[in-house]
């Protein structure tokens, strides 16, 4: 960009021309005002006028990161698409992933920092917020930083920055994967989410996994569900069965719902593994631990018949490879970890790892587990109690100022 004497720059300078007309006096003129009245006058050099510019990205919507095309024109963002060359979506966003452009241009969205007066906010300069947030970190120190999903540059960005000022971050996602990875930690010892090939499933178990509703990667797992349910070249098709307490959106869309008392999940999946053991399935390292479970405990928790259970658990290991799912983001409950262990445990007595569940996709920047959020707003609450005291002691009229 060459600059003219005067420290115009040449690109400025042709939009002011653009506005005002060649030979019209330049004073009372500045370039900001002008970008106000006609944008793209010139256009920066990827940018045709009149044709649409598509960039390739991921979407942030969730965790399942969805690959994405965003269709621009003049600059402007005015839809988004699925990308058909990526290994997850392969083409397909959901609807959350397709209103990610309302974000951009939602009139509530902040489009640049407000500072907080009592109980006002009011909008600040960039500088300003930036020398405000430097002074409350030197004051107080003691900082506590809640993101929500990033992606992995932002996120170590953060990171390097949570590091720098010696505080604590805590990853928040109300749709959270926590029980799931959780799960994987507790009996693979891998920081993952388990990868669900439920296309190739012959027979699927969901215990209350609201995949369709909601999940890890609802887009894939649609997808897959469809493949599943369709009839293949030798007259056959995959089954589903939903074992929940509510009858869902997911759960209409099975074939069987088998309606089990809430929270009694684990307590079914254990028993459905005791009975394949007992068939004599190589239970592994939980061949001990399954000797303390049966059908018979399974139906009295779920409130089912035994047979139900055993006939379940019988199809599990005859319909192969199957597939069982435990609670999601959708099936939050005290016991979803126990629930997702206990179904992790079930596919592994079946034979299901390596063919129809992975755990081979190791997540970064995943969402930490709400007891970490519930700990941070203990640690909010007692901090203002700290500062409120300190404040008054020092007879100053001020809010603490720790928490911004
Ligand atoms: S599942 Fe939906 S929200 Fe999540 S990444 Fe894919 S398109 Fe976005």
């Amino acid at each position: 960009m060459t600059t003219t004497k005067d420290g115009i720059k040449r690109r400025d300078f042709l939009k002011v021309l653009g506005v005002s007309g060649a030979g019209v006096g330049l004073s009372g003129c500045s370039p900001k005002e002008v970008e106000k009245l006609l944008p793209y006058v010139v256009a920066p050099e990827e940018i045709t006028p009149g044709v649409a510019t598509w960039y390739t990205t991921v979407c942030s919507g969730c965790s399942a990161q969805c690959g994405m095309w965003v269709r621009t024109r003049e600059g402007r963002a005015v839809k988004v698409e699925g990308n058909p060359n990526h290994p997850v979506s392969r083409g397909g966003l959901c609807a959350k992933g397709h209103a990610t452009l309302t974000h951009l241009y939602n009139p509530d969205r902040y489009p640049g920092p407000m500072i907080r007066e009592g109980d006002r906010f009011r909008k600040g300069t960039w500088d300003e917020a930036e020398r405000l947030l430097a002074a409350k970190i030197k004051a107080h120190g003691n900082v506590l930083f809640v993101s929500g999903h990033t992606g992995p540059t932002m996120d170590r960005l953060i990171d390097r920055f949570v590091e720098e000022v010696r505080g604590t971050r805590v990853r928040y996602d109300a749709l959270s994967d926590a029980p799931l990875r959780e799960a994987a930690r507790l009996v693979y010892g891998t920081d993952s989410v388990p990868r669900f090939d439920i296309e190739n499933a012959r027979l699927l178990l969901s215990f209350g996994n609201d995949f369709i509703d909601w999940g890890p990667s609802p887009v894939a797992h649609n997808r897959g569900l469809a493949k599943m349910s369709a009839v293949d070249d030798h007259g056959s098709k995959g089954r589903f069965v939903y074992l929940g307490a509510r009858l869902s959106t997911t759960g209409l869309n099975a074939d069987e719902w088998v309606p089990i008392r809430p929270g009694s999940e684990a307590a079914v999946a254990l028993g459905m593994a005791a009975a394949v053991a007992e068939a004599g399935a190589d239970a592994g390292p939980y061949a001990e631990v399954l000797r303390s479970y049966s059908p018979a405990q399974a139906a009295e928790a779920a409130g089912v018949s035994e047979d139900t259970i055993r006939e379940l658990a019988e199809r599990f290991v005859a319909d192969v490879p199957s597939l069982a799912m435990g609670p999601g983001q959708g099936a939050h409950h005290r016991g979803a970890t126990a629930a997702n262990v206990a179904v992790a445990i079930l596919n592994h007595v079946a034979g299901n790892v390596g063919r129809t569940v992975f755990y081979d996709a190791r997540v970064d920047a995943a969402a930490t587990p709400f007891s970490d959020m519930a700990s941070a707003v203990s640690a909010m609450a007692d901090a203002k109690e700290t500062l409120k005291g300190t404040c008054s002691k020092a007879s100053r009229n001020l809010e603490p100022a720790g928490i911004v």
